[in-house]
């Protein structure tokens, strides 16, 4: 579980209203790029997160068990999980939890082996070719350091976006799930209590979190850590062996030059 006073952000979907502003912002923030991107027949665009995009708004319409129609959004970004997969399968501790719990990455120390990449179950970190090196939020811990709030959280125009202690989000979150389910909302939940060991963004959901793809993702996520793990070890073995070699070999080459 969380540290009571770690940064956390709270994600309110009952209070979203898909309007992108976040995304917008945690462009706009971090100074990343544009994407060619096509109508792909959903709001959700890109389609999925990339190194160019650490925030993505994912849209779910259908109906619900009573019949009524529902349209409803998700927050998709890195979770800034407890026992966050990224960081045990980084062979070189460049993805590494700061202070605060924040789950970010030493460009100076990212060899680019992608091993985090097959083991975030949330698709959330992506390889930037151009640079190198995997990329993804960062909770904006440039901001979040000199006590300010993370860019998504102030450009949100509903409050569906909340910054504060761990302690203070949860003690939020569990508010809220109470006032939604007296208005009706027998199904509403907080979303990222038990997973991966807590995850530092909470999510207040009025519908099961199978109806966002959650636990599947981190299902599948789980699946994939079995073989993930699995190569990102030969990952960690093979850049050992490596390493092991380029010493061996500049140690051969020092002795032949004496
Ligand atoms: S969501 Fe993915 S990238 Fe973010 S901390 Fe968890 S495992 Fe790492
Ligand atoms: S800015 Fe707020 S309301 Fe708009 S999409 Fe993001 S979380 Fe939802």
């Amino acid at each position: 579980m969380p540290n009571p006073k770690d940064f956390a952000i709270l994600f309110d979907a009952s209070r979203c209203i898909g309007c992108k502003a976040c995304q917008v912002a945690c462009k706009q923030w971090n100074d990343l790029e544009a994407e060619n991107t096509k109508n792909r027949g959903s709001y959700a665009n890109p389609p999925r997160l990339t190194s160019h995009t650490w925030i993505s708004m994912r849209y779910y319409e259908g109906l619900k068990p009573d019949g009524d129609p529902y349209f409803d959004f998700i927050r998709g970004s890195c979770m800034h999980c407890t026992h966050a997969p990224c960081v045990t399968a980084c062979p070189t501790g460049a993805m590494a939890h700061r202070e605060g719990g924040v789950v970010t990455v030493d460009e100076k120390t990212c060899i680019g082996c992608r091993s985090c990449v097959q083991a975030c179950p949330y698709g959330a970190v992506h390889f930037d070719e151009a640079r190198g090196v995997v990329q993804k939020c960062t909770m904006c811990y440039d901001r979040i350091s000199h006590g300010d709030q993370p860019a998504c959280v102030k450009a949100c125009p509903t409050d569906a976006l909340t910054f504060g202690t761990y302690q203070e989000i949860r003690a939020m979150a569990e508010e809220r799930v109470r006032v939604l389910k007296e208005r009706g909302h027998t199904r509403a939940n907080i979303y990222g209590l038990r997973e991966l060991g807590g995850t530092h963004v909470l999510y207040v959901l009025t519908e099961h979190p199978s109806q966002y793809d959650l636990p599947k993702a981190v299902r599948e996520a789980e699946k994939r850590a079995a073989t993930g793990w699995l190569s990102a070890g030969i990952a960690a073995a093979a850049l050992g062996a490596g390493l092991k070699f380029i010493v061996e070999r500049r140690e051969a080459l020092k002795g032949g030059n004496q």
